[in-house]
């Protein structure tokens, strides 16, 4: 797999599929969307919508890019999932199958990741407001390494490792002051920045950190934002790195772009890796071992979200409205993000028909999840995917009004299999007391 994404599809199909489908996705005789080898149309009427439906074989085939790609570039390496892109527990359990490691970004994601099956030392707890509870729990499971993000962290858990008796292997997270091109909510790397230790900030913490006797620093982290879709900002973050001194590792943190878009171009996670060893070895040349910690680049495009249409409005513009939205993809709202959409049971029409405004249910008027998106001849009933859903959707979902969370399906070979069920309104009111 050269390139970032890419559906499998005959060079002489008519109806080829764009880009951002899992790999392996199909149109199928009857015109209906397929994903690992199941029938859209199908999984809806067994799952019921909205669902979230993973392409099993994808996520494993990114996995193994990320991985025998980084082995072949830097003998001492390791990939993180960022498992906050997908923190459901049988991701987790498939891709530490895959022999990736985790980073978890707090307690919670800890307790899904040692469900999920990660050995705790292959664990990296990151966390901008790690609690002296969470710092406990990573330190009770034996977590790896933990990743120290202020003065604060540092001075909490120096106590916490002394109270369990145990010396702690530690990162620091540095922000280069470098921005990659993406929106600001999700741009880290620049110095003013409530994740890290500037270049300036660090070399004090590098000194805390050394006079921690239950602390022990075995290298430095960064992230500097996520959805980059240039490569420059990330060798020049490693240059900034440089500046600190020798240090054994380095965490390179997550961020390479996907394409959402059936003309977007993001770079392939080989030619990312490259220039991430590359600038590695002339940056930094005492570091041993390198980490990177990919999430959306690992999980966005392995999954689609299905919807039914529920009503079709001509207001002005034509407004499509489904029976999910905010609440189970923030993204759109978030940061203004782009999907496609297509009717997933009429697929060989994907990119005709009328200019639609697709909505969600939900009471507010910014609650639209693809704007100006052509659908053939849309009607209530019809199957909608949303393409790429797979970094930060299950992760973001919520209740609002009262929706239950949408279940995730993983589908290889033909076979689809519940792994996430969906929520009930009996689970809306669990936690009354
Ligand atoms: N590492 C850290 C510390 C992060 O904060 C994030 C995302 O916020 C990631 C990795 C994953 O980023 P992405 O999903 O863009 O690869």
């Amino acid at each position: 797999m050269a390139t970032s994404a890419a559906p499998v599809h005959d060079e002489a199909d008519p109806y080829p599929l764009s880009q951002v489908y899992p790999l392996g996705s199909r149109i199928n005789d009857r015109g209906h969307l397929e994903i690992g080898g199941c029938d859209t149309v199908e999984l809806a009427a067994q799952f019921g919508t909205p669902a979230f439906i993973v392409a099993e074989e994808d996520l494993r085939a990114r996995a193994r890019v990320y991985r025998d790609g980084l082995a072949a570039l830097h003998h001492d390496s390791d990939v993180l999932f960022a498992s906050k892109a997908f923190p459901c527990t049988a991701v987790y359990r498939l891709l530490a199958q895959e022999g990736l490691a985790c980073d978890v970004a707090s307690g919670g994601e800890l307790a899904l990741a040692l469900a999920g099956g990660f050995e705790p030392a292959r664990i990296y707890l990151h966390g901008n407001a790690k609690s002296e509870a969470e710092l406990q729990q990573a330190l009770a499971a034996g977590v790896g390494h933990i990743v120290l993000d202020s003065a604060d962290d540092i001075t909490r858990l120096e106590r916490v490792a002394a109270a369990a008796g145990r010396t702690q292997e530690v990162l620091l997270r540095v922000t280069p002051d470098v921005a990659g091109d993406t929106h600001a909510a999700i741009s880290t790397g620049q110095a003013d920045s409530k994740f890290g230790f500037g270049i300036a900030q660090a070399r004090a913490a590098i000194d805390l950190v050394a006079d921690a006797p239950h602390l022990r620093l075995v290298g430095l982290h960064c992230h500097i934002g996520s959805q980059l879709l240039a490569l420059e900002p990330f060798t020049r973050a490693i240059e900034a790195l440089a500046s600190l001194g020798s240090f054994e590792v380095y965490n390179l943190g997550g961020g390479l772009g996907v394409p959402y878009l059936e003309h977007q171009e993001a770079p392939s996670i080989s030619s990312y890796l490259t220039a991430l060893t590359d600038a590695a070895r002339t940056a930094l040349p005492s570091a041993r071992r390198l980490l990177v910690e990919p999430g959306r680049s690992l999980v966005a495009n392995s999954t689609v979200t299905l919807y039914t249409v529920q009503t079709v409005k001509r207001n002005v513009s034509t407004w499509v409205a489904v029976d999910g939205g905010m609440s189970d993809n923030l993204r759109p709202m978030l940061y203004g993000a782009r999907y496609e959409a297509a009717l997933a049971n009429r697929m060989r029409s994907a990119g005709k028909g009328e200019l639609c405004q697709l909505a969600g249910k939900h009471c507010e008027s910014g609650d639209v999840i693809v704007r100006d998106v052509r659908l053939p001849d849309p009607r209530p009933g019809d199957l909608v995917v949303t393409p790429a859903t797979g970094a930060y959707g299950h992760a973001m979902a919520n209740n609002y009004n009262g929706v239950p969370r949408p279940p995730v399906v993983f589908c290889a070979g033909g076979d689809a299999r519940l792994v996430v069920r969906r929520e009930t309104y009996a689970d809306l009111v669990s936690r009354d007391v």
